[in-house]
């Protein structure tokens, strides 16, 4: 939540005053401040942030504040120069944008996730602050909830893909507008390859590979995946394919609208979508998108020609190509993750250690390419970053890295070395991590050792 917009009554120090009102009260050692918003939001995006916090404009209507001082405040500020264009793309998108003000904080290191979308002021890991305006993509998303998710809630975690499947489809229209086609077709390339990743993940909890899923007695960080962002998308990038992109555009702002403020289920919505495009359902399999396992026959890789490239010097590294300093000129962080995770899972050490003596990649600023390198160097045998993993392990708390790393450690072809490195590693690094990442890394612990 942000102060500088909301109503705000000053704390009074001291004596009870008699004009204080019943539900402000102050006394020698308690302040009581009062806030109030407009807009009506579920208790999950309520929050608070404590701390050393200063602030800076970077926009009419959005501050950057971080702890760190001056540097820290001057890299957000120029990592996130773009964040106005991106609000007024999503406007011209989605419709008004309904929450005054946006402003980022970016948190310490160990903040769980990338982002969280608490309406007004979006909180961020530090990890995005990459030098290239790559993070801005993580902006994108969390701009996007603004319309799909804080405005439209699901009303159940079953019905999770409604939040996330419609941001990460309006989070890569954001992308298009401000990066290029190019760009966005890269990202769902990237997405694409997560989704089957995730496919293999759940190979015996085909469940959690349905859109609408059930989850009684579940804990949802155990089943946390790809599966809501990825597979949502694709089914609505598939009514998109359907109907054409102006229908949907306009099928979009309506349902906004519709629903603004409030909860729904993904019922609600399939009523909605029938009502608003008639025969829908005789022309795509409402009913195996949203109930059926796995991915459907109508989803679609997209066709990008950096994906596609890149995917292929990928299958020719097995061969020992290293791809050329003039190949990967033109490579962001995205590409040389997108190239890492398409490599065999176990490749010769010589190799790896080849890859990066020529594009240190071990040392990359970015933690997606340096997180990808060190779990190929894991699973490859590469002991001498063990010491790099060691590092970045206690460096970092989001679980995007905490997640695949410990499994490359633990997994079932591990050596008792390297499980004994993890546990060593999260003994020392336990204190450091949010609750919740330690809740995941546990549970990789317990079902692979
Ligand atoms: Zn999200």
């Amino acid at each position: 939540m942000s102060a500088s917009k909301l109503s705000r009554r000053e704390p009074v120090l001291g004596e009870a005053s008699p004009s204080v009102p019943e539900s402000v009260w102050c006394s020698h050692d308690r302040i009581v401040e009062e806030f109030s918003m407009n807009q009506p939001i579920p208790p999950y995006l309520f929050a608070f942030a404590v701390g050393d916090i200063d602030g800076r404009d970077i926009g009419p209507r959005t501050r950057v504040y971080a702890e760190g001082g001056a540097e820290v405040l001057e890299a957000a500020a120029r990592e996130f120069a773009g964040v106005e264009e991106m609000v007024m793309v999503g406007e011209s998108l989605f419709g008004p944008y309904e929450w005054e003000r946006f402003d980022l904080l970016v948190l310490p290191p160990s903040f769980p996730y990338g982002g969280m979308e608490n309406p007004r002021m979006v909180f961020l890991t530090p990890t995005v602050i990459k030098g290239d305006a790559t993070g801005a993509q993580v902006v994108a998303h969390e701009l996007a909830h603004s319309w799909t998710g804080n405005l439209i809630t699901n009303k159940t975690n079953e019905d999770f893909w409604l939040n996330e499947g419609f941001t990460t489809y309006a989070e890569r229209r954001i992308v298009e507008v401000v990066q290029g086609k190019e760009r966005a077709d890269l990202n769902i390339g990237i997405g694409w390859r997560g989704l089957h990743d995730e496919m293999i993940r759940f190979k015996d909890k085909m469940e959690f590979t349905k859109l609408k899923t059930k989850q009684e007695g579940v804990d949802p960080d155990d089943v946390y995946s790809q599966v809501p962002y990825e597979k949502g998308f694709q089914f609505l990038w598939r009514i998109e394919r359907q109907i054409g992109r102006p229908a949907f555009d306009e099928f979009l702002k309506k349902y906004i609208a519709t629903f603004k403020f409030q909860s729904i289920d993904t019922d609600t919505f399939l009523e909605f979508l029938k009502a608003n495009i008639p025969g829908i359902e005789n022309q795509i399999n409402l009913h195996l998108w949203v109930n059926g396992t796995g991915i459907p026959p109508d989803a679609m890789e997209p066709v990008s020609a950096i994906y596609t490239e890149i995917v292929s010097l990928a299958r020719e590294f097995i061969s020992g190509k290293v791809p050329t300093e003039e190949e990967v000129s033109h490579w962001h962080g995205q590409e040389w993750e997108l190239y890492l995770e398409n490599l065999p899972n176990s490749v010769e050490a010589s190799q790896v250690t080849a890859l990066d003596s020529r594009y240190r990649l071990s040392e990359s600023q970015d933690f997606e390419v340096k997180v990808a390198f060190l779990q190929l160097a894991i699973s490859s045998g590469c002991k001498e970053y063990f010491a790099e993993v060691e590092r970045t392990l206690k460096q970092v708390g989001r679980m995007k890295y905490l997640r695949p790393l410990y499994t490359t450690l633990v997994q079932g072809n591990a050596k008792e070395e390297e499980r004994l490195l993890a546990k060593r590693i999260y003994e020392e690094a336990r204190d450091f991590y949010h609750p919740i990442a330690r809740g995941v890394v546990e549970s990789i612990f317990s079902t692979r050792l």
